[in-house]
């Protein structure tokens, strides 16, 4: 690190700046560990401890030449690397990829052992281009981490993997001018006059990069609470509004490609006796099997959803045709896969009700066509799959609601399709 000289040439008072810079730093380290506390995302308590880790070797630095005995030389700058690592590593965690300890490490290891040799230690030069060389790549590093994962963000990340970009090569700037200046008197002038420059774009970028992870952060939690209000706990499946909110717009597709669409209504059979014979614990583990192996079974254009209790729908573009196929292989794989559950002989089977549109449709519509499906699948004798095709154009909700049971079987074709399998 270079000298603390004050008054210099641009008139900014260095022993000022740093006293702020490292308040400023450690405050913030503190803010983002309070962030971190509330939103828990884990990747807030590393960057606030880089923080602190980051000011207190500051601290240390400023003060070195005052405590007694002397410190280690170089300890300031190797906590300091440390601090760049773990910022790294925080942009790492927080996109979900694992912390690489020895890279992290490295740029003070690096440091410690280079001090260890006595000719390093006493060139200014060759210090200035090692310590910009590790904190120019510690930034470069944690800009990368930032635009790899760009598309997922509002804010488009340009801020944030500029503001990285920039600090990465301001550190890059004394490199050239310590290989190009020769004499030692050179470095050590440029340093007093470049150190407040550093110090204040250094400060910049402490507080910028902390603003920019906050607002990540909370982008971050604001799509987990959106999402958790579409989704179901206990299976990971969409819940009834997540599943309105896609099958809008997978429906509107398919209208307005004229594309047929069919809804599957599952509902696992003898549920109740389930929960009563193996128990609640193993009634859950039933539904989560089975959410599974729909979604599994299904194809990834095809729309799962937990209904509530023990029902689900699916919504796929495609044919009644395609839709049973697609119904038998999921009421099979179940079947086969639910012998045992949690230890327990559960032997679980699922009934399913399909209905498809041909010409435009309306998701309520769809919706009571295939439930009446499933009461056939549940009163033919359950473990199958009914299907009914509605034959006349688009029914609105309100149209559909209006028919009463007898009518709607009169207005959708019932197309009887007999399990294979033969039935439970
Ligand atoms: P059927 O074959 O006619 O569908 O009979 P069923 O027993 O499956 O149908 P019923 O609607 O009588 O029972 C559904 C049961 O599902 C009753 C309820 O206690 C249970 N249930 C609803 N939600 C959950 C849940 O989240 N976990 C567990 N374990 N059971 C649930
Ligand atoms: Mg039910
Ligand atoms: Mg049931």
């Amino acid at each position: 690190m270079l000298l603390p000289v004050p008054n210099t040439p641009i008139n900014l008072d260095v022993t000022t700046m740093i006293i702020v810079g490292t308040c400023v730093t450690a405050f913030l380290g503190l803010f983002l560990l309070s962030a971190w506390a509330q939103e828990r995302i884990r990747a807030l308590a590393w960057w606030g401890t880089a923080y602190l880790v980051g000011g207190f070797s500051v601290a240390v630095w400023s003060i070195e030449n005052l405590i007694s005995p002397p410190l280690p030389f170089g300890i300031a700058n190797a906590l300091l690397f440390l601090a760049c690592g773990m910022i790294w590593s925080a942009a790492r965690i927080f996109h979900g990829r694992p912390v690489l300890w020895g890279a992290m490490a490295a740029g003070a290891a690096v440091w410690v052992a280079a001090c260890i040799l006595e000719d390093f230690a006493r060139s200014i030069p060759a210090r200035i281009i090692l310590s910009s060389l590790i904190v120019a790549g510690y930034t470069f590093l944690t800009a990368a981490e930032l635009w790899r994962e760009r598309r997922k963000s509002v804010l488009r990340r340009w801020p944030a993997i500029f503001v990285p970009i920039l600090h990465g090569t301001v550190f890059l700037v004394p490199i050239p001018l310590a290989i190009l200046l020769p004499a030692e008197r050179g470095i050590v002038s440029l340093a007093s006059g470049w150190i407040a420059v550093f110090a204040l774009e250094t400060m910049l970028y402490v507080v910028g990069a902390a603003f920019i992870v906050l607002v990540l952060a909370n982008e971050r939690s604001l799509r987990m609470q959106k999402n958790a209000a579409l989704t179901d706990e206990l299976t990971g499946s969409l819940n009834r509004r997540g599943f309105f909110a896609a099958a809008q717009q997978l429906l509107s597709q398919q209208v307005k490609n004229r594309q047929p669409v069919s809804v599957l209504m599952f509902d696992l059979d003898q549920f109740k006796s389930i929960n009563d014979r193996f128990g609640h614990q193993t009634g859950d583990e039933t539904l989560k099997l089975f959410a599974a192996i729909a979604r599994s079974t299904l194809r990834s254009s095809d729309i799962l959803a937990r209904f509530g209790g023990e029902e689900f729908v699916a919504i796929l573009p495609g044919s009644l045709a395609d839709a049973t196929v697609a119904a038998q292989r999921v009421r099979l794989t179940f079947q086969g896969a639910a012998g045992t559950i949690a230890g327990s002989p559960v032997a679980a089977t699922v009934s399913v009700g399909a209905a498809s549109a041909e010409l435009g449709a309306d998701i309520a519509g769809l919706l009571t066509a295939a439930d009446q499906a499933l009461y056939r699948a549940k009163a033919n004798g359950r473990n199958r799959v009914e299907g009914v095709e509605q034959k006349v154009p688009a029914l609105t909700g309100r149209e559909a609601s209006a028919l009463t049971g007898e009518d709607a079987a009169v207005m959708w074709h019932v197309n009887a399709q007999p399990s294979p399998a033969g039935g439970g």
